[in-house]
C-alpha cells in the first residue's frame, strides 16, 4: 500500500456510497489514493435495503483481493446446484459444481447469495477505519472538498445526477416486465439449491439466504407485480405456491413484497474528461441470471487496475470506458435475449427451447461454457482465469 498524508485534500471524489461506490472507494484507498466518498444517505440508511445479491466468481476474486471475503463469512450463502426450468417447453437443466471451470471448482459453490445489510455494514466500517477515505454521508454533511478533485467517479445509481450534469446520453429499453422481490420461508428446496424458472410471463429466481429463508425475484408484467405486491400475506403465498416447482411450498412471508420497473440501460460513453461512470450510474440490465452487481463490481476491478497502473486523469478515464463497454454490451444483449427467448409462448421459440434445453442437459462442455460466461463474464470465456 502506498502511504499518503491523510490530511491532504482527496484527489478522487466518488459520488454515491451504494455497493459500487463504497467498494470502489475502499479499493482505491487500498492503493493509497485519497478518496472523498459522498452520499446524501446516512450510514444507517445505506444499510437499510432489504435485498440480496447473487455473487459470482468474478466478484469473489475481487472481494478476496480486498480482504473482504473471509470477514463476510456466514453472510455468504453458497449454492451448489442451479436448477433451470422452462415452464413453456417443459425442459430443465441442472448446473452443478462440475460445470465450473477448474480454478473456480475448488471454491465449492456455483455462486453465493449475499445480504445487502451485511455487505454494507462491513464496507462502511472498513471505510470509517481507513485514513485515506473522507466520508461525507447524509444530507447535512459538508462534503469537505478544499479543492476540486482531480478525478470524479459517478457511482450515484441509475438516475445519476452526475451523469446528467456531464451530459452523457444513455441507450434505454424499458421492459414491459417489472420485478417483484420478497423474502419467504420455503419447504422442500434441496440443500444448496437455487432456481431460475422461466415462465411465459417472465423469469422467477429463488435464492437461498443466510437465515434459512429465500429471496424470490419474480418478473412479470408490471401491473401483475403491483397487484401481487398489494395482496394480503396469505393470498400472496397462495399465488407464489402456483408458480414454484413441484414439491416446493411457501410457508411464511417475512417482508412486504416490493415491485420495481425493469430497464436495460447503457450509457453511450462511461467517461467525460477526467470523470467516469461506474455501476448503475452507467448501466442496468434485466435481473435474469443475477448479473447486476457483478457487472458493477467488474467496473470497480477495471478502474482500480487502471488507476494502479497509470494514475488518474482523462487517459485513464478513456481506457476505462473502452475496456468496460464490450462486457456491458454483451451481458446486456445476453440477458435481453434470454428474456425474449423464454418469456413467451411463440410456437417457433417453444420448439427451439425444446431442442436447446435437452442439448444443454446432455452436454457438459455447453453447460461449462454458459456457466463460465455467467460467472466470470463473457470476455473471460476461453481465457486463463486469474488466481
Ligand atoms: C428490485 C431489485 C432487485 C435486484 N436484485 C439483484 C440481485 O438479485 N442481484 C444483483 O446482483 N443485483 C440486483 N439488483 C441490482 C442491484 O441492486 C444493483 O446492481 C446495485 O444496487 C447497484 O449498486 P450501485 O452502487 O451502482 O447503485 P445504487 O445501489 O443505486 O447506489 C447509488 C447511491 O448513489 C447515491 N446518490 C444518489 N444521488 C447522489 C448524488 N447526487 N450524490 C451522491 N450520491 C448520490 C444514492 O443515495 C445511493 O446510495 C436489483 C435491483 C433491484 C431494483
Amino acid at each position: 500500500m502506498v502511504a499518503s498524508p491523510p490530511d491532504a485534500s482527496p484527489s478522487i471524489h466518488v459520488r454515491g456510497a451504494g455497493p459500487t461506490g463504497s467498494l470502489l472507494a475502499l479499493a482505491l484507498a487500498h492503493q493509497g489514493q485519497r478518496v472523498l466518498l459522498q452520499d446524501p444517505l446516512t450510514a444507517p440508511e445505506l444499510q437499510s435495503r432489504s435485498r440480496a445479491y447473487a455473487i459470482t466468481h468474478s466478484s469473489r476474486r475481487l472481494l478476496q483481493r480486498l480482504e473482504l471475503w473471509t470477514p463476510l463469512g456466514d453472510a455468504l450463502v453458497p449454492f451448489t446446484r442451479l436448477d433451470l426450468r422452462d415452464a413453456g417447453s417443459g425442459g430443465s437443466v441442472l448446473f452443478g459444481q462440475q460445470d465450473l471451470r477448474r480454478k473456480n471448482r475448488r471454491h465449492q459453490a456455483i455462486g453465493w447469495i449475499l445480504d445487502h445489510r451485511s455487505l454494507m455494514r462491513l464496507l462502511l466500517s472498513r471505510l470509517e477505519q481507513s485514513p485515506h477515505v473522507t466520508l461525507g454521508l447524509g444530507r447535512d454533511q459538508d462534503p469537505m472538498t478544499r479543492e476540486p478533485a482531480a478525478f470524479v467517479v459517478a457511482a450515484d445509481g441509475p438516475s445519476s445526477p452526475t451523469r446528467q450534469s456531464l451530459g452523457i446520453d444513455v441507450f434505454q429499453h424499458p421492459y414491459r416486465q417489472g420485478c417483484l422481490t420478497a423474502k419467504v420461508i420455503l419447504r422442500g428446496v434441496a440443500p444448496g439449491g437455487a432456481y431460475e424458472l422461466f415462465r411465459p410471463e417472465g423469469p422467477l429466481a429463488v435464492l437461498p439466504m443466510a437465515d434459512g429463508s429465500y429471496q424470490v425475484v419474480w418478473s412479470a408484467p408490471m401491473q401483475h407485480c403491483l397487484d401481487r405486491a398489494d395482496l394480503a400475506d396469505g393470498a400472496f403465498l397462495d399465488a407464489l405456491a402456483t408458480v414454484l416447482p413441484e414439491g416446493v411450498e411457501p410457508d411464511l412471508l417475512l417482508d412486504r413484497p416490493a415491485a420495481f420497473p425493469q430497464t436495460w440501460m447503457l450509457a453511450r460513453s462511461l467517461r467525460q474528461g477526467p470523470a467516469v461512470l461506474v455501476g448503475e450510474a452507467g448501466h442496468r440490465c434485466h435481473p435474469v441470471g443475477g448479473q447486476g452487481l457483478n457487472l458493477c463490481w467488474r467496473d470497480v476491478e477495471t478502474l482500480t487496475d487502471l488507476v494502479a497502473s497509470q494514475g488518474i486523469g482523462p487517459r485513464t478515464a478513456a481506457r476505462y470506458s473502452r475496456r468496460r463497454w464490450p462486457d456491458l454490451l454483451m451481458v446486456g444483449l445476453a440477458t435481453d435475449a434470454l428474456v425474449r427467448l423464454f418469456s413467451n409462448r411463440h410456437p417457433l421459440l417453444v420448439a427451439f427451447r425444446q431442442l436447446l434445453l435437452p442439448c444443454l442437459a446432455l452436454s457438459s462442455p455447453l453447460r461449462r461454457l454458459c456457466l463460465s460466461a455467467m460467472t466470470d463474464g463473457p470476455l473471460r470465456v476461453g481465457r486463463p482465469l486469474p488466481d
